[in-house]
């Protein structure tokens, strides 16, 4: 339970009698529930699963220590009389999961009983204390990272020129499942040509050509934990352009991730690989941040980039992955997992980085 004592560290600090939790890692996280419905009320002496009668028996082997309380009906019509009954006033809810329409009704439901209760928007009170990864965690990612290692060694051996993207996506996909992977963290991204030069690009039924880049992102899931890596192929003999570029991106990584330490800003490890990128002439090319935590949700905290106010602390885990896209040509970006470990960033992803298949 050092994880509801962590929260409950948090709830004081905030001022807050209790907390509602409603975003479903963050549920997982706390309490163990993986039904897809159910919210939790944190409160300093008390912790409520709320879900309904389909999940009621999961929720009590899942989450033992939380009291389980079966709903039927929506959240506005028993949660202020479960607050009023703990004697919390100011509760506090999650601003990135709770809908308009669910923060409406439940207003007009505490005012129409006339209950003593404040609601309170808060961010990232769970998040942040997800960001600093257990040594069980950590685990998962490993073993989530080796996954998908594996699957992409064997994957080399499969791509093919003339295979389409989705072919190929789905023989990853399939190789990703059959090693064990729960369900994918996200859609493969399988991007050839000039498709590599859009970030997030959807595999498509273009056949993949010798002479081209290939861009593949990937990962697998073990107990709920996510992995994600990319790596840019070249089928054939890489151009000269192709390889000045890779060559950039590969040194913007490298650099970030030997100088990269505990107690650095966010932005500042942004920065460390942006500046190489920038030097290098294609600053306008790297249009996205240099990373994100991984955890239970493919992205979450800490946020690396330009803005972030994030600090890097001793046992996250996190993406390098910068990037070059050149549109209507090509797009390169090299991604690894990260834990900062002894206060500098161990590389938790082994797929090779030579990029000629
Ligand atoms: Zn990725
Ligand atoms: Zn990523």
């Amino acid at each position: 339970m050092q994880r509801l004592e962590k929260l409950r560290t948090s709830i004081a600090e905030q001022g807050l009698d209790a907390v509602l939790v409603s975003q479903p890692e963050n549920i997982r996280y706390l309490s163990g529930f993986t039904g897809s419905s159910g919210w939790l009320l944190i409160s300093p002496t008390k912790a409520i699963l709320a879900t309904d009668f389909r999940y009621t028996e999961q929720a009590k082997r899942e989450s033992t220590g939380f009291e389980i309380f079966q709903i039927k009906q929506d959240l506005h019509s028993w949660l202020p009389g479960l607050v009023a009954d703990l004697g919390c006033h100011k509760l506090g809810f999650e601003a990135n999961s709770v809908s308009y329409e669910t923060y409406r009704k439940l207003t007009e439901a505490i005012q129409a009983k006339q209950i003593h209760i404040e609601l309170a928007a808060t961010t990232g009170l769970v998040e942040r204390i997800r960001s600093v990864k257990e040594p069980e965690e950590l685990k998962s990612i490993m073993h989530a990272a080796e996954l998908a290692d594996a699957a992409f060694e064997k994957a080399k051996t499969i791509i093919r020129p003339g295979m389409t993207e989705k072919e190929a996506a789905w023989q990853i996909e399939k190789l990703l499942r059959e090693a064990g992977s729960e369900e994918l963290p996200f859609e493969i991204i399988l991007a050839s040509g000039a498709n590599a030069a859009l970030p997030h690009a959807r595999s498509t039924d273009k056949a993949i050509q010798l002479g081209e880049p290939v861009l593949i992102d990937m990962g697998a899931r073990i107990n709920g934990y996510c992995s994600d890596f990319t790596r840019t192929l070249f089928l054939g003999a890489a151009d000269k352009s192709f390889r000045e570029i890779y060559n950039i991106v590969l040194k913007a990584q490298c650099t970030a991730i030997e100088r990269i330490e505990a107690g650095m800003a966010a932005s500042q490890a942004d920065r460390l690989a942006r500046s190489v990128i920038e030097e290098a002439g294609y600053g306008g090319a790297f249009g996205h941040g240099l990373g994100h935590g991984v955890g239970l949700a493919v992205h979450e905290l800490p946020t690396l980039n330009a803005t972030s106010s994030d600090l890097l602390v001793e046992g996250m885990v996190f993406t390098v992955e910068p990037g070059i896209y050149l549109a209507g040509q090509a797009g390169v970006r090299i991604e690894d997992m990260v834990v900062l470990e002894n206060g500098r960033a161990r590389v938790l992803t082994k797929a090779k980085k030579d990029p000629v298949l």
